[in-house]
């Protein structure tokens, strides 16, 4: 790992996951030799767990083509948790991120789930008790704070 080829090693690049390529804005240039060219990916490896679809890591080195300099280590992880896709992204030059969608969201849109209205009637009366309570409550904190002064 190096931080001198990169402006900002490990920045945060909030929802942003590649599984290849370069943040090529954060390359400074190699630190060793002193080139402007992009690295070059070298030694990929990628792991799923057999299962199709379901989990896959992916990693790779970013290594500079005319001194062999090594850049950074990127790595992808991709897998399925409680019902949502997660992706992770760790790499010093091309920066940290992480995102998870819901699965089925880019599916087939009659997968997508809707509240029926019943459901949302009930929601919507429950949060309308909450409301009322949290208002009693609050009421009789203002009662009290004017002895607190
Ligand atoms: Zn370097
Ligand atoms: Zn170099
Ligand atoms: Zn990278």
């Amino acid at each position: 790992m190096c931080v001198d080829c990169c402006k900002e090693p490990l920045l945060s690049r909030y929802t942003a996951c590649h599984e290849s390529g370069i943040y090529a804005l954060n390359w400074a240039g190699c630190g060793k030799c002193g080139r402007r060219d992009l690295p070059v990916p070298v030694n990929l490896s990628k792991d799923t767990d057999g299962v199709e679809d379901e989990e896959e890591t992916i990693s790779f080195v970013h290594k500079c083509s005319f001194c062999e300099h090594i850049v950074s280590e990127h790595y992808y992880r991709y897998y399925i948790s409680d019902g949502q896709h997660e992706y992770i992204m760790e790499c010093v030059l091309c920066g940290k991120g992480t995102d998870s969608r819901c699965v089925g969201v880019f599916g087939d849109v009659n997968d997508t789930k809707v509240i029926h209205p019943s459901v949302e009637m009930e929601i919507s009366d429950l949060f309308n008790g909450l409301a009322s309570r949290i208002q009693t409550i609050v009421g009789t904190d203002d009662e009290d704070g004017e002895e607190w002064e």
